[in-house]
């Protein structure tokens, strides 16, 4: 509807529950280990700093030899 609400996309703005805030929270994504083949990263709420979740990625092929 309104493009100007879009500009940002690239903002994964990424929810969570949090028990300590106990409510939904934006989080905050960190990189927590480089892995042999991806990544794994922490979800960190924004509010507390509460350990959410975590999430890996797995590497692309062709994207593996960079470090
Ligand atoms: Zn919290």
């Amino acid at each position: 509807m309104n493009e100007a609400n879009y500009q940002y996309k690239d903002f994964v703005a990424t929810r969570l529950y949090c028990a300590k805030c106990r409510a939904s929270m934006p989080v905050v994504e960190r990189l927590l280990l480089v892995l042999p083949d991806g990544y794994l990263y922490e979800y960190l709420c924004q509010e507390c700093g509460e350990v959410l979740g975590d999430r890996k990625v797995s590497l692309k092929a062709g994207d593996q030899q960079l470090f």
